[in-house]
């Protein structure tokens, strides 16, 4: 409690910061709030995707082809200003004996982007987590982003899309796998905007 005092009175002196009256009452709860958003934004921290890549046990453990599971939504804070990064994940392996939920991509994505990050950085958590946990033949992580502190100040680059990729085993040493996986992206986000 005595932590989440000192945090409320952190949010209410930026707000004073930028000049508000941080008492008038449409501001009153705001602190509060802002903890409590921060708690869910930053929820990655208390997770461990160890837990979430428990192998899948159902049979389907001899299917030894790409697993591709596309346009997983991302939201993101980035490090330097704690400004929105939000966009598209795409997360592929190739099994070697171990499977899981199809789901576990998502709770992936959404374990590492809760933090603060960067770009180059999440894709290649993303990355290892599954390489170090399902040991497979390959994994391929590709990152489609927006980053508000580029777009909303400094340079204002309104739309501008940063790609990322990360790959591992067969995708890195195998240049037809990695264009394959590049190709079926491609047609799994058509007409999908960030
Ligand atoms: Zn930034």
């Amino acid at each position: 409690m005595e932590h989440n005092e000192s945090s409320t009175y952190l949010v209410k002196r930026m707000l004073e910061h930028i000049g508000e009256d941080a008492n008038r009452e449409g501001l009153r709860e705001t602190p509060q709030r802002v903890v409590k958003a921060w708690g869910e934004w930053f929820s990655g921290y208390g997770q461990d995707p160890a837990e979430v890549l428990k192998v899948f046990e159902d049979g389907s453990e001899n299917y030894d082809q790409m697993v591709l599971v596309s346009n997983i939504p991302v939201y993101s804070k980035c490090e330097h200003h704690c400004a929105d990064i939000f966009g598209l994940a795409h997360v592929a392996y190739i099994p070697n004996g171990k499977i899981v939920g199809l789901s576990k991509a998502n709770r992936v994505v959404d374990i590492f982007a809760r933090r603060l990050q960067v770009q180059e950085r999440l894709t290649a958590n993303i990355a290892d987590a599954i390489n170090d946990n399902l040991t497979p033949l390959g994994v391929g992580v590709v990152l489609q982003c927006r980053h508000m502190c580029m777009e909303s100040r400094g340079v204002n680059t309104r739309g501008t899309v940063t790609t990322t990729s990360a790959m591992r085993g067969v995708f890195l040493e195998d240049a037809a796998a990695k264009s394959e996986l590049l190709r079926l992206i491609d047609g799994a986000r058509n007409g999908i905007s960030i």
